[in-house]
C-alpha cells in the first residue's frame, strides 16, 4: 500500500522505469495503465493470500460460483476505490501529469460474458468479497470474449474481441495448479472383489490451466478469487506426435484443436446451439474446477469426503454448468471409491442451482448420441441417475407413463439439462419474484409438487458501488453529504433520502448532477456518432441485448410514429427527446439484427429532416458493453424496461437505471414489479399487459395482430412505412420485421401494447414539464434502490441457500 503521495509518485516512477525502461515525461496513458495496474494488483497481493489462507486454516465453508459467463468489465477503478488507495492515486498522478479518469479508458474490458447473466455474476463476486464472504468464482479464459459490435451503414458487423492482446495485468497464471480433463474414448468395466470397476480408455487429455483474478472487497481486506481456466495441449503429447517428422503438422492441428476448447464466448446468450464445442467447454469448466476444489479440500480440510457439503457449496449459474453433478459423481465413485447411495447423497447436498429463464427454447438439452460419445462415463452416470429417479417416479406415479416420461432427465433422444440440476440439487431458485412464481406455478410445477422445498426467490441486484459510487461520483457525494456516508456499507439506508424528495434545494442539486452527467454523455455522442443532441431534452435510454421479446421494435414503432406526428404538424407542442438505443444481436439472429438496421434508418430520416426542428433524435451507440453502460447510466432520464409481461426473468439494467435517478418506463415483468412496489405507482411510468394476460393470450389463441393494424390508423401508418421508400434500404429491406407481426401474429404482442406505450410517453412528456415532480420522482428512485444491491441478493444466497458466513 501507498502511504502517501510522495510515496506512490517515486514508486511510480520507479516502476515505470524497471518494466518499461521509460521515463515519466515520455510514458503514454498506456504505459501508466499498465504500471499502475501492476501495482495495484501487487498491492492486494498481502490481503489475497491471508484470505485464503485464513478460510482454510479456519475451515470455513467456501462457495464456488460456476458461471460460462463473467461479464467483469474493467477492474482499475474498483480495485483502487476497493482498496481505498483512490485519492493518493489521483492526487499523485495529477502531480505527475496524468489524470486518473483518462488512465481507466485504456483498459479493456474483460468481455466474457453476454449480458445480464454474466454481468450478475460479476456483481455477485464483488458483493460477496466486499460482505467478507468465502465465496468465488469458476469460469474459462476465453481467448476471445464477447465479439466488438461496429455499426457499418447501419448494419451491425462484428469483429473479435482479443482481449488477451496486451497481457492482462489482474491474472497470476498458476501452471502448477493444473489438472487433466479427459474426453472421448470408452469405459472398462472389471469386477474387482465384486464391486464393478471403471476404467476410462484410449481418451484425449486436455490440461486446464487456472489463471487467478483477485476479487477486491470494497475496504476490507478480503480478496477472494476468480479462478479462469484456459485449455492447453499435454507436453507429453508432443513426444508421442513428434517421433514421427510428418506428424508434426498433425501435432500443430491437434494442439488448435485444444486449445480452441478455450477459444471463444458463445455470442448466443438464450437459444440453443448443437454445437460440440460448446459441449467441451462446459465439461472442460466443471471438470477442472470439480478436481481441483477436491483436491484443495483433501489437502487442507480433510480426507473424509462425507464431510464435503458442510465445507463446500457449488452453485451452478444457469445449467451451462450442470455437469458438475455427475463430475461430482464420478470423483466420488471412480476416484474416491464411494459407494453410489454417499456419492449422490453428498452431490445432491453441494450443489445449488439458479434458473434464469422461462423461454422455453432456451432451455438447455444436448442430445445423447453427442454426450455419449464426447462423455462416456459421464453418460452412464446421467443414465443412472435417470433410471433411479425414474424408479422413483413410478413408486409415486404408478403406470403414469406420460408423467414420468415428461418428468425424466433422460427423453427423446436428449438429455435434459434443467431437470438434471433440479432433481441432484438441494436449491433450485428464480430472479424475481414473478420468476419465480412463474417457474413454481407453470413452468417446472410438475416439479415444485415434487420438491416444494428446494424452490425459492432470490431477485437479481446489482453491485452500488460501481454502478452508483464509480459511475457517477457527483451523485454519491452529494448523497453522503446530504444523509451521511452510512449508505455505502448499507444501501438499504438510501431510503433516508426519501425525506429529500420534495426538498427544492437538494432537487436542484440533483438536478445540476444529471445536466452534467448529460453533457459529459452528449460530447461522447457528438464524438462517436456525429450528433449533436439537445442536453434540455429528455434522455430516453433503452439499452440491452437485441432480442423480439424486449422489445426494442415497440420503441422504434412509437419513434415512428412520433415522426409521423411532428412532420404532420411540427409546430405540435412536444417535449423534446433523444432516443438512445444500444445492444448487440447474436451473429446469427437475422430479425434482431434488422431491428438494429431499423433503428438506424430511422435514425438517419429523423435526425435531418428539417421539420422536426431537433425536438427528435434518435442515437444508436455501437458496442454496447460494460463501460459503455458505466457511461450511460448516469445520464438517464427515462429507463425502458419494456419486456412483453412474462418473458424477462429479472432483469438488472432496471436496477442500474434507477439507481441514478432514471423513471421506469415499464411493462409489470422482471424486477420491473419488485421495483414499482417499492417506489409506488406515482413515481414509474406502467403499460402494457399484465403477465397472466399475455399467457392467457397465448393459451386461449384469440389474439389477432392485423385486426390491430386494420383498426388503429397510426399503427397501419407505421407499419406501411416499413414496406415504403421514404426508409434507406429500400423496400424490402424491413419486410421480415412487417410479416413477423403480420403474418406471424406478432408473438410478443407489439401492436397490442402499442396504445397503451403511447399513452405512457404522452405522461412522461408532460410529467417532465414538472421538474419538481419529475425530480421528486427521481430522488424517491435512487431512494429505494438500495433494495436492489446485489449485497442484499448475496446476503440471501448466504444465509439461505449457502450457510456460510463473514470472516469478520
Ligand atoms: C446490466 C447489463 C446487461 C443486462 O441488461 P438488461 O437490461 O437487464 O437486459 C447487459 N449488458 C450489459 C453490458 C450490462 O451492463
Amino acid at each position: 500500500m501507498f502511504c502517501s503521495i510522495e510515496d506512490f509518485k517515486t514508486t511510480f516512477k520507479k516502476r515505470l522505469e524497471t518494466k518499461l525502461s521509460k521515463s515519466i515525461n515520455d510514458a503514454t496513458n498506456n504505459d501508466v495503465y499498465k504500471t499502475l495496474g501492476q501495482l495495484v494488483r501487487e498491492n492486494v497481493s498481502k490481503n489475497w493470500i491471508d484470505t485464503t489462507t485464513y478460510y482454510q486454516e479456519n475451515k470455513q465453508k467456501q462457495v464456488y460460483y460456476f458461471s460460462m459467463e463473467f461479464l467483469m468489465g474493467r477492474l482499475l477503478q474498483t480495485n483502487i476505490e476497493n482498496s481505498g488507495q483512490f485519492l493518493i492515486i489521483k492526487e499523485g498522478l495529477k502531480e505527475l501529469g496524468f489524470n486518473l479518469e483518462n488512465i481507466f479508458e485504456e483498459e479493456h474490458d474483460a468481455g466474457l460474458g453476454n449480458g445480464g447473466l454474466g454481468r450478475l455474476a460479476a456483481c455477485f463476486l464483488d458483493s460477496l468479497a466486499s460482505l467478507n464472504l468465502p465465496g468465488h468464482g469458476c469460469g474459462i479464459r476465453y481467448k476471445y470474449g464477447l465479439f466488438e459490435q461496429k455499426i457499418i451503414n447501419g448494419y451491425q458487423v462484428e469483429l473479435p474481441d482479443y482481449w488477451l492482446q496486451e497481457s492482462y495485468v489482474w491474472e497470476v497464471r498458476r501452471p502448477d495448479r493444473a489438472v487433466e480433463v479427459k474426453f472421448g474414448g470408452y469405459v472398462d468395466m472389471v469386477e474387482v472383489d465384486e464391486k464393478l470397476q471403471f476404467h476410462h480408455k484410449n481418451y484425449d487429455t486436455v490440461l486446464a490451466v487456472p489463471y487467478d483474478v483477485p476479487v477486491v472487497g470494497y475496504q476490507n481486506e478480503t480478496v477472494n478469487t476468480l479462478r479462469l481456466w484456459s485449455a492447453e495441449s499435454c507436453r507429453e503429447d508432443f513426444n508421442f506426435f513428434t517421433s514421427n517428422k510428418n506428424d508434426y503438422y498433425h501435432f500443430l492441428q491437434y494442439k488448435r484443436s485444444i486449445e480452441d476448447i478455450s477459444g471463444f464466448l458463445y455470442p448466443d446468450d438464450s437459444t440453443y446451439d448443437g454445437k460440440l464445442l460448446r459441449l467441451k467447454q462446459q465439461y472442460f469448466l466443471v471438470s477442472a474446477g470439480i478436481q481441483s476444489i477436491i483436491k484443495q479440500f483433501k489437502a487442507k480440510y480433510s480426507a473424509d469426503l462425507l464431510q464435503l457439503p458442510e465445507k463446500i457449496g457449488v452453485h451452478i449459474n444457469d445449467t451451462h454448468p450442470v455437469l458438475v453433478i455427475p463430475e461430482l459423481m464420478r470423483i466420488l465413485l471412480d476416484e474416491e471409491g464411494l459407494s453410489w447411495e454417499d456419492a449422490w447423497r453428498i452431490t445432491k447436498r453441494t450443489v445449488s442451482f439458479t434458473n434464469h429463464t422461462t423461454l422455453s427454447e432456451a432451455l438447455e438439452k444436448w442430445p445423447v448420441t453427442m454426450v455419449k460419445e464426447l462423455l462416456p462415463r459421464i453418460f452412464m452416470i446421467v443414465e443412472e441417475i435417470n433410471e433411479r429417479y425414474c424408479r422413483e417416479l413410478w413408486d409415486l406415479y404408478p403406470y403414469e407413463w406420460n408423467k414420468i416420461s415428461a418428468l425424466a432427465i433422460i427423453g427423446n433422444g436428449e438429455i435434459r439439462m434443467a431437470h438434471l440440476a433440479i432433481v441432484a440439487s438441494y436449491s433450485v431458485n428464480g430472479v424475481a419474484k414473478i420468476h419465480t412464481e412463474i417457474l413454481k406455478t407453470k413452468e417446472m410445477k410438475d416439479f415444485y409438487k415434487l420438491y416444494p422445498q428446494k424452490f425459492n426467490n432470490k431477485t437479481n441486484g446489482i453491485t452500488h458501488r460501481r454502478w452508483l459510487l464509480n459511475v457517477n461520483p457527483d451523485l454519491a457525494s452529494l448523497i453522503t453529504e446530504t444523509i451521511g456516508n452510512r449508505w455505502i456499507a448499507h444501501p438499504k439506508e438510501l431510503t433516508n433520502l426519501i425525506k429529500y424528495s420534495k426538498d427544492t434545494a437538494f432537487q436542484e442539486k440533483v438536478a445540476q448532477v444529471k445536466r452534467m452527467n448529460k453533457e459529459k454523455l452528449a460530447r461522447y455522442i457528438k464524438e462517436h456518432n456525429g450528433i449533436t443532441v439537445d442536453t434540455n431534452s429528455i434522455f430516453d435510454v433503452q439499452v440491452k441485448r437485441l432480442h423480439a421479446y424486449k422489445r426494442q421494435l415497440l420503441n422504434i414503432f412509437h419513434i415512428i410514429h412520433l415522426y409521423h406526428i411532428l412532420s404532420e404538424n411540427p409546430n405540435i407542442d412536444i417535449t423534446p427527446r433523444t432516443f438512445i438505443f444500444g445492444g448487440k444481436a447474436a451473429p446469427g439472429y437475422h430479425f434482431a439484427k434488422k431491428i438494429i438496421k431499423l433503428i438506424n434508418a430511422v435514425a438517419t430520416v429523423v435526425n435531418k429532416d428539417p421539420r422536426i426542428q431537433n425536438k427528435l433524435k434518435v442515437v444508436f451507440l455501437e458496442n454496447y458493453s460494460v463501460s459503455l453502460a458505466e457511461k450511460i447510466m448516469p445520464a438517464a432520464d427515462v429507463s425502458e424496461q419494456i419486456s412483453t409481461a412474462s418473458k424477462e426473468a429479472s432483469g438488472t439494467g432496471n436496477m442500474k437505471f434507477m439507481m441514478n435517478g432514471a423513471i421506469t418506463l415499464g411493462t409489470l415483468d422482471g424486477a420491473n414489479i419488485e421495483i414499482s412496489e417499492c417506489v409506488g405507482n406515482d413515481n414509474i411510468f406502467l403499460f402494457g399487459l399484465k403477465a397472466e394476460e399475455v399467457l392467457k393470450l397465448y393459451s386461449e389463441k384469440t389474439y389477432r395482430a392485423r385486426d390491430i393494424y386494420n383498426i388503429d390508423f397510426r399503427i397501419k401508418k407505421v407499419l406501411d412505412e416499413l414496406m415504403g421508400n421514404h426508409l434507406p434500404g429500400g423496400e424490402s429491406e424491413f419486410k421480415d420485421i412487417y410479416y413477423s407481426i403480420l403474418s406471424n401474429n406478432d408473438e410478443y404482442f407489439v401492436l397490442k401494447d402499442f396504445d397503451s406505450y403511447c399513452e405512457a410517453h404522452e405522461l412522461v412528456d408532460q410529467t417532465y414539464r414538472d421538474q419538481q415532480k419529475w425530480l421528486s420522482m427521481s430522488i424517491t428512485n435512487i431512494a429505494h434502490s438500495g433494495k436492489f444491491s446485489s449485497d442484499r441478493t448475496i446476503q440471501q444466497y448466504a444465509t439461505e441457500i449457502w450457510g456460510i458466513r463473514p470472516r469478520f
